[in-house]
């Protein structure tokens, strides 16, 4: 394995090139220079890729189980031995330090190989006696599966969507997001590695457009997104046309509430799991920090003093733990959302500024004193910005943490178990965290109510939603008929 991937497309087992589509530069972040110029698909692109993985799909879903499973948790040791350089990757395509990416990127996406790989044997329909006649039912697959991705976790999300979609005997065509597009092509040659037959996985590249020329075409059968909310909007509609199965991991600005009875130590740590880590650019992200009055002071004091042991620099050093917004375009978004929590009267406690060096950097940044109608804490930010804002009550807290659209993600710290449980009851989120923030272990469903998303990736809970299940009825004796 070359650790650069050597075009834009993986397509039937191969890279595969057309200079006549669009130039997609890659930016590393950190720097701010071009390292690599792909091209988008182009609709013969695009149709090559669907093409191969309609071929390969009734193939592949004819193996048994346990024969896609080896393929899978084959694919899953593979990027195990080849995580250093799948990470060094990683942190060129997105900036996230090496520091994460060597921990939480590779190996979490072969933790969704295994994990589907394991399951796939164990994928079976039911047997329902009626009398003497029975009904079975079979667990099919859903067919060809569209993949498009976000860009704060390319490797993980190729994986967290193939895994499941493979392991039902579906076959996928991945597009990544146009700002990091180089991950998910080793993804796709690690799986043909591990023995996958050419045309069941599949990588293209492109904009929003090519986004949308996958979803409208008539060989799809499934279309899942993460994404932003407004395109998880139009995505789903257009999905709706054909009446395709979708998933839709969208966007979040998740509560994550400190009780007065909280361990301080414990509760900064979340608050800067929820909020800083990857920059800030989580989907599930605590980002209105709701601290209760009696322990906001010592919250804040603390919170910066742990703030210092940031250490911004060149992401692949790994003593570096903080690392550069993954374009100019969302550093600048972040930027003007900085301002507009100066302007709208938040307290900047610390941070709000860029970092004279080259690449996007910014530093990570707390408000306290945010009201409910501040702009920084109704909308998605997707940088270090931190918006602590106070409360008194449990009733007032949980009527204003479900105040939003978004239903994400949601997070208590209390020492108080019943509360504890009372609020996770009570948070309109799909995932809620008790003393801890932003865990996503393959075994746990991920995934959003309200605008946050349809649909539950990891977890057994990922089977429902890239299968469809066929009731077969089964006479035994003779059938009567009115005539
Ligand atoms: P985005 O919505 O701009 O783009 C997501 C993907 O959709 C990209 O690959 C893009 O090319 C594609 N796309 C854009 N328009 C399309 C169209 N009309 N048809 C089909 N595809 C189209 O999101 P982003 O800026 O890449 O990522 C950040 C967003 O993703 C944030 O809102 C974040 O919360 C969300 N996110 C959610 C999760 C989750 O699991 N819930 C995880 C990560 C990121």
């Amino acid at each position: 394995m070359s650790t650069q991937p050597t075009a834009s497309h993986f397509i039937n087992g191969k890279y595969v090139e057309d200079a006549a589509g669009e130039d997609i530069p890659v930016i590393y972040p950190a720097t701010g220079e071009v390292i690599a110029t792909l091209h988008a698909a182009t609709p013969a692109i695009v149709d090559q890729a669907l093409a191969a993985a309609k071929a390969a799909q009734s193939t592949w879903a004819g193996w048994s189980g346990t024969e896609r499973g080896r393929v899978l948790r084959c694919a899953a040791d593979i990027m195990r031995e080849r995580n250093h350089d799948l990470s060094v990757l990683e942190t060129y395509d997105t900036g996230k330090p090496y520091q994460e990416t060597s921990v939480v990127d590779a190996t979490s996406g072969a933790d969704a190989l295994e994990y589907f790989g394991g399951l796939a044997a164990a994928i079976t329909g039911e047997h329902i006696q009626l009398g003497d006649d029975f009904v079975y039912t079979r667990r099919e697959p859903l067919g060809v599966c569209v993949g498009i991705g976000a860009w704060n976790y390319p490797t993980q999300i190729a994986c967290w969507k193939g895994a499941p979609a493979l392991a039902c005997g579906n076959t996928m065509v991945f597009k990544p997001s146009e700002t990091t597009p180089l991950c998910a092509l080793k993804v796709a040659e690690i799986m043909i590695e591990a023995g996958a037959p050419p045309g069941v996985y599949n990588v293209i590249q492109g904009y929003g457009a090519v986004g949308a020329s996958l979803i409208t075409d008539p060989r799809v059968d499934k279309v899942s997104l993460t994404g932003s909310v407004p395109t998880g909007k139009k995505v789903y509609a257009a999905a709706a046309e054909g009446v395709r199965h979708v998933t839709m991991e969208l966007g979040g600005k998740s509560p994550l509430v400190i009780f007065d009875d909280a361990d301080l130590e414990n509760a900064v740590s979340g608050a800067i799991l929820g909020n800083f880590y990857s920059s800030g650019q989580v989907c599930s992200n605590g980002t209105r920090v709701f601290v209760q009055k009696g322990i906001k002071e010592a919250f804040l004091t603390r919170l910066t003093e742990r703030l210092s042991g940031v250490k911004m620099g060149d992401p692949q050093d790994p003593d570096v733990n903080f690392g550069p917004m993954v374009s100019e375009r969302q550093r600048d978004i972040v930027e003007g959302f900085i301002a507009k929590g100066k302007e709208e009267g938040a307290r900047l406690v610390t941070g709000g500024n860029g970092v004279d060096r080259p690449g996007f950097y910014l530093e990570p940044t707390v408000f306290a004193d945010v009201t409910d109608e501040m702009t920084i804490a109704t909308d998605e930010i997707f940088g270090p910005v931190m918006s602590v804002l106070d409360f008194d009550t449990e009733e007032e807290v949980l009527r204003r943490a479900n105040a939003t659209d978004f239903g994400l993600a949601a997070g208590v710290f209390t020492a108080n178990l019943t509360r504890a449980h009372r609020m996770a009851a009570g948070f309109e989120a799909g995932t809620c965290y008790i003393n801890t923030y932003n865990d996503a272990p393959v075994e746990a469903p991920f995934g959003g109510t309200k605008q946050s998303g349809v649909g539950r990736e990891n977890s057994k809970a990922a089977i429902e939603h890239y299968s469809q299940i066929k009731g077969v009825y089964v006479r035994m004796g003779d059938l009567e008929a009115p005539f």
